[in-house]
């Protein structure tokens, strides 16, 4: 008698395995499908061979036919195992429509496999205690299984560069254990070993892959963010829409313990997965991400989602009410991968994190890809030294010349145009790029003074623009001198261009890169003056020496009485502060006659020129 032993431990094996795997959560992606199927094959592949040892031991006892019938069955759910184990490695490794072809070819392959093998001719022998079939059906058996082991292997190994390494080799494991195991039945018919690596085979891809665990969270119990990406790179693939909902739960707030912030997140996850037709991940720490169908159903249960998160939440440490914010993406087709999605996403956590209800819908679809698109820019032009430095001409009207002036950022496109900083400036200050592209136009003025000797033309300083974000940064300061020592710059040629900002936090940090850089020789301006963020504290406080007028400012004071007389007070007030005023969009001459009579002390416009090129600059200067 064969060793049936073996045979009961891979039915044992594949019985845990089918457990394990539909006792858990399980998001019905292509490669968990192939894996389920391969799972209930082996299954029946085991039970046949249990069945098949026990009807050719007795075969006096099982009628002839359905000796036979089992023996087939074996046989033939064998060879699928292979078929599917071909599936699941090319489910990975191939787009969609070539994963089309290959499917139906091989699919076609193991159907023919399939009725030969439960056609051709099958004998049974038993005897002397040597149990095995033969003939042409178990020799199609072998045939198509190699085929299906062989071509896994080879797929395996060219597709080596773009498919998941730990999938390849868990697969390849599988498929040399099942060669071995065929040899060794092949020379001894009485250890009939194929089926049992077949469970030995299907436990490595459990424990290495399709172990459902790393796909659940730990904490709450719903799928993770990479279950989350995973489901979504399937959906765009197969074409399959569906809407999104992603909820930020506010934990900043008030003094949550972390017990506290615990018990707010399973139970946000278990109200969660109340709601039907939807799938529930966990994105990041507090942000929960729910799957439908599509927009409709959102819709419905929007406004269920939205009550059942009012509900406070009761804790250790009391009761416990919650602020979530929601992000809607309605329609799965104004994206083209699940990427691009995380994208959207993260583009407006970025933004607007206080808005509490926003829609990603196509108008802000087509706003971020813009965006995207010149923060994309930005970056090539800084990668390739394309961030460029126009200046422009700053009169002062006491000196009766040019005696300094602005530095302005431009980009340089691959076309030869320009992009003005009104379009990349905003865009770069959402993102960590404006602290890259100040450095590279303060870099160009410091060489720019290393290579000209301002003096030889009148010129005192340069005149050079700092975003908030840029002030909000500790090291500024430091940044900055060691960009001056570099290019051995005499602190005193700059003057840096500061604008105001509501946040305290900024303030501190910006008195802070202030003084050490007034300490080291830079002047301050303050920019911008009588735009909206205006405010006359900064201009109590802050240690600047010049006050600019934004163009709107000066020219407002050229349209009615009322606001000149404001601006006129304003005037009055900022001499009475020992500061100098620069009026900036001075088009005509007119205004400039008109400021001129005002002693405002330094003027900048198109009406002498507009920002330009350093050398065109070092012509103006030189010519005026
Ligand atoms: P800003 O600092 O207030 O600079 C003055 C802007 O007004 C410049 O526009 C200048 O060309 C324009 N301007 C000056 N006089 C006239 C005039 O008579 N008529 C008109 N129509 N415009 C005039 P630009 O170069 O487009 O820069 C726009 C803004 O971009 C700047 O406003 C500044 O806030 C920002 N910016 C430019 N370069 C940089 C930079 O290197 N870093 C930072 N953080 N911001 C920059
Ligand atoms: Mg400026
Ligand atoms: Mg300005």
């Amino acid at each position: 008698m064969a060793e049936i032993g073996i045979q009961y431990c891979g039915l044992a094996l594949i019985s845990l395995l089918i457990y394990f795997t539909y006792r858990r959560k399980n998001l019905g992606l292509y490669s968990d499908r192939t894996y389920h199927l391969a799972l209930a094959v082996a299954f029946v592949c085991l039970l046949s061979d249990v069945l098949s040892i026990h009807a050719l031991a007795h075969m006096d006892l099982w009628p002839f036919g359905v000796v036979i019938f089992v023996c087939r069955l074996y046989i033939c759910s064998l060879m699928l195992v292979a078929f599917l184990a071909f599936s699941y490695i090319a489910s990975d490794a191939l787009r969609r429509n070539v994963r089309r072809v290959s499917g139906t070819i091989s699919g076609i392959i193991a159907i023919i496999g399939a009725v030969i093998i439960w056609m051709a001719p099958i004998y049974v022998h038993s005897a002397k205690g040597e149990l095995y079939t033969y003939g042409p059906a178990v020799a199609a058996t072998y045939v198509f299984s190699l085929v299906f082991v062989f071509s896994t292997i080879a797929f395996a190994i060219t597709s080596y560069h773009y498919v998941n390494r730990r999938r390849l080799s868990s697969v390849l494991a599988w498929m040399i254990i099942w060669l071995v195991a065929a040899l060794i039945q092949y020379f001894n018919n009485n250890l009939p070993m194929v089926g049992f690596a077949t469970a030995l085979g299907l436990t490595i891809l459990f424990a290495d892959l399709e172990n459902p665990d790393s796909y659940i969270d730990r904490e709450t119990g719903v799928f993770t963010a990479h279950a989350l990406m995973s489901l979504m790179s399937q959906r765009f693939e197969e074409e399959q829409t569906f809407a999104g909902i992603n909820i930020v739960i506010n934990m900043e707030e008030t003094n949550l313990t972390r017990l506290m912030q615990r018990t707010m997140l399973v139970t946000v996850a278990r109200r969660l997965e109340l709601i039907p037709n939807a799938t529930v991940f966990r994105n990041v720490a507090n942000e929960f991400a729910l799957v439908l169908p599509d927009a409709e159903t959102m819709e419905q249960q929007l406004p269920i989602i939205r009550a059942m998160l009012e509900e406070p939440i009761d804790t250790e440490d009391g009761p416990v009410i919650m602020h979530p914010y929601y992000i809607l993406f309605p329609d799965s087709t104004l994206a083209n991968s699940a990427d691009e999605v995380f994208a959207y996403h993260s583009f407006f956590i970025q933004h607007d994190p206080e808005v509490d209800f926003r829609v990603i819908d196509e108008q802000e679809v087509k706003h971020i890809r813009e965006e995207l698109a010149i923060r994309n820019e930005i970056s090539e032009a800084l990668r390739e030294d394309r961030i460029e430095v126009h200046f422009h001409p700053i009169y002062s009207v006491k000196k009766g010349k040019f005696t300094s002036a602005e530095a302005l950022a431009r980009i340089r496109r691959k076309d030869g145009t320009l992009l003005m900083p009104g379009a990349f400036i905003p865009v770069a200050e959402t993102s960590n790029q404006i602290v890259h592209v100040g450095e590279a136009v303060f870099e160009k003025v410091c060489q720019f003074l290393s290579q000209n000797a301002l003096g030889a033309y009148g010129l005192e300083y340069i005149e050079v623009n700092l975003s908030v974000e840029q002030c909000e940064r500790k090291t500024l300061a430091d940044e900055f001198i060691e960009i001056m020592n570099r290019y051995h710059v005499d602190p005193s040629c700059i003057n840096l261009e500061v604008t105001e900002s509501g946040s305290v936090r900024h303030r501190k940090t910006l008195l802070d890169n202030m003084n050490k850089l007034i300490a080291a020789g830079v002047h301050f301006s303050l920019d911008d003056f009588g735009t909206g963020e205006s405010n006359l504290d900064y201009i109590m406080n802050m240690p600047v020496h010049i006050v600019k007028f934004d163009r709107y400012f000066t020219q407002a004071y050229f349209t009615t009485e009322r606001t000149k007389y404001v601006i006129d007070s304003v005037i009055e007030m900022i001499r009475g502060l020992d500061l100098q005023i620069v009026s900036e969009g001075v088009e005509t001459q007119e205004q400039f006659d008109t400021l001129v009579e005002h002693n405002i002390d330094y003027i900048q416009g198109y009406y002498f020129a507009k920002p330009m090129p350093v050398d065109d600059f070092i012509f103006f200067i030189k010519t005026h």
